[in-house]
């Protein structure tokens, strides 16, 4: 293993850099605000209460642990090593976005903090934070781009169900990345009372190693699902990646462990040649944008590319900054898989399995044949299934050409 891995668990260093990547590049008037950020989290992290109170909360409100399951038909159907489902799409809201929430909403509780603000693209996000806020009994506002809010607006209802209010974002393109800034503008103008949790493994430090601390709970348990139902660690991780939360969660506790390939798939869209794909490693380059160094989906001039995958979810136009690390390092591999791939997937789970499955986990069922091949027979691959179907099953039934 490359010698700067072997202090894997203590990434990233005190400015928030995984390598060159991460980092902390926002406006100066918002630095307190991730100063203060950093000190309640490095204090709530080491504090068994803390730790005793979120436990508490993902047992009986999420429902964790999730299970560990044996896809048979599906390893049949492929042929190879057998293959495993690590069944977050089981978690209350259907998707693995809520233990962030989760852990976000309790260290802002810590914090005193009174009002909560969040960006979200597809909704998922933003769902997730408003079911928190509601439990909580917190305002919550969500950013949402108007053109997302037109698409997706089952979940626009869900959210105000819950009593958040979602606040229209017309600049730009008016979809995620718009979001994003405005929530950092809300955040800067708010700092005294505000908490902004972010959906996923990215924004300015402390949030990459934040989010990817509260997903990891994916990973551990995992490992020792593992180690029960087996005897050993798996040889491959395999999981989606839009900004690389559910991901980084599944791979972070197997980093040490030499033997475990760790696998990304990234949206390929139409195909990574051109522009119409969401394959920030694979398909861009380093960049800055929402307070990390990164690689980003740009153009010639830097200007960022909107992402495009058949998955809302996946479409976010740049990546965790340590997967960038991983990537860079060689410690994990990456992979694409397209929308017409991901469609074929998300069907053959759906019959084999009796599991629908949300279109983004799809694309790591994509290509969890191939790698069941190399690993061989007798080996074991844990595919992180983040999310499920059921709010897909519309643009599905579209790409299918079936009315419903
Ligand atoms: C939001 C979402 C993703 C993408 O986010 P990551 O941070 O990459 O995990 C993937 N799967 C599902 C089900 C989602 O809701």
């Amino acid at each position: 293993m490359n010698a700067s891995l072997s202090n894997a668990y203590a990434w990233p260093d005190a400015e928030g850099r995984f390598g060159p990547f991460g980092g902390r590049f926002v406006a100066e008037t918002l630095m307190p605000a991730v100063h203060e950020l950093e000190a309640a989290w490095d204090a709530a992290r080491a504090d068994p209460s803390f730790q005793a109170e979120l436990d508490d909360f993902l047992t009986h409100y999420v429902g964790r642990p999730s299970p560990l399951y044996f896809a048979e038909r599906l390893t049949e159907h492929h042929g190879g090593a057998n293959i495993w489902f690590k069944r977050d799409e089981l978690n209350h809201t259907g998707a693995h976005k809520i233990n962030n929430c989760m852990g976000q909403i309790l260290l802002a509780r810590r914090m005193g903090k009174t009002r909560i603000i969040a960006e979200t693209g597809a909704g998922q996000h933003g769902v997730a934070t408003a079911t928190v806020c509601a439990r909580f009994g917190l305002p919550c506002i969500v950013y949402m781009g108007a053109a997302d809010i037109e698409r997706q607006a089952p979940n626009v209802f869900r959210m105000k169900l819950l009593g958040a209010e979602v606040r229209p974002v017309t600049n730009g393109r008016a979809t995620l990345k718009e979001a994003m800034n405005e929530a950092m503008r809300d955040w800067v103008s708010n700092v005294g009372d505000t908490f902004y949790i972010i959906g996923t493994a990215a924004g300015p430090h402390p949030y990459p190693a934040m989010v990817r601390d509260f997903q990891s709970v994916i990973g551990r348990e995992a490992r020792e699902q593992m180690l029960a139902r087996t005897g050993r660690l798996p040889d491959a991780c395999v999981a989606a990646i839009g900004g690389g939360s559910n991901a980084i969660g599944l791979f972070h506790p197997f980093i040490g462990d030499e033997g475990v390939r760790l696998i990304g798939i990234e949206a390929a869209g139409h195909g990574l040649e051109g522009n119409s794909h969401a394959a920030s490693l694979q398909g861009g380059r380093p960049g800055v944008l929402h307070g990390n160094r990164t690689y980003l989906l740009q153009d010639d001039d830097g200007q960022i590319l909107e992402g495009h995958s058949i998955s809302a979810g996946l479409d976010y136009p740049g990546i965790g900054p340590e997967h960038a690390w991983l990537h860079q390092t060689g410690r994990a591999e990456y992979r694409a898989a397209t929308d017409a791939e991901a469609l074929e997937a998300f069907q053959l789970c759906s019959k084999l399995e009796g599991i629908i499955p949300a279109l983004e986990p799809s694309h790591a069922l994509a290509r969890v044949g191939e790698i069941a091949a190399e690993v061989g027979k007798g080996g074991n691959v844990v595919l992180n299934l983040c999310g499920r179907g059921d709010k897909d099953i519309f643009s599905v039934a579209k790409h299918l050409g079936v009315e419903l």
